[in-house]
């Protein structure tokens, strides 16, 4: 079933796509390569693993598209090495991807259900990923600072523990709008000073918790 040579047109069609959409980094193009996005969706849908949209998993969530997964990991810009936290486990596949880059990787999730089944997927692979369930939106203080940030659900502001868990020069990526269509804003960390560029035109899940939606 999970054999790696199953998908392998599908893939290749995966990585075509994100070259013509602008993905240049070869190390992301890779990694999103080699993972099986098949391992991290619900069965009635691994036929469909490989095309570029989101497929619903448990609680109502979803795996994000290939795409937007491709364009947030290069924004991130990861160094082997780099500390890394990530809101919003899901299935689990973008923190396999951050891991497999070589960075030590946190992850967060509200749903515990969905962290369960995320971790037998990460113990499975061979993934040392820290995670626990809670509300992302104050962060992980315990493991600050944080050399990127990636929040994988819709916020309708950037919440503030956020930014004082990045590190200098760190990264922040995350979606902000409202719940209909987001931009996707990059928040770098220059010595305190926190400047912003914005990718528009997405669509996340929401963003639940104390400095999110309600
Ligand atoms: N990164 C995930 C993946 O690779 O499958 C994408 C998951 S989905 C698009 C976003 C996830 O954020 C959902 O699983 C949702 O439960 C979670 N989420 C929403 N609000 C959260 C919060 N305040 N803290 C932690 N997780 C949250």
């Amino acid at each position: 079933m999970n054999s790696p040579n199953k998908f392998r047109n599908e893939k290749e069609e995966m990585i075509s796509l994100f070259r013509s959409r602008g993905i240049k980094d070869e190390s992301v193009l890779s990694v999103m390569k080699k993972i099986e996005r098949q391992l991290f969706v619900d069965e009635a849908f691994v036929p469909r693993s490989y095309e570029d949209c989101a497929l619903p998993i448990s609680n109502s969530q979803t795996i994000s598209q290939p795409y937007t997964v491709a364009v947030m990991t290069e924004l991130l810009q990861i160094k082997k090495g780099d500390k890394i936290l990530e809101i919003g486990t899901g299935s689990g596949y973008q923190a396999a991807i951050l891991a497999e880059l070589g960075a030590r990787v946190f992850t967060i999730e509200r749903f515990s259900d969905l962290l369960t089944k995320a971790r037998l997927v990460f113990a499975k692979l061979g993934y040392n990923i820290a995670s626990k369930t809670g509300d992302g939106t104050i962060g992980w203080s315990e493991f600050a600072p944080f050399d990127g940030i990636i929040v994988t659900a819709a916020a309708p502001e950037i919440p503030e523990p956020l930014l004082k868990q990045l590190a200098n020069s760190g990264k922040l990526i995350i979606p902000v709008g409202d719940l209909n269509s987001q931009n996707i804003i990059i928040v770098t960390n220059d010595n305190g000073e926190f400047v912003e560029k914005k990718i528009e035109g997405f669509k996340f899940v929401p963003l639940v918790g104390k400095l999110g939606w309600k």
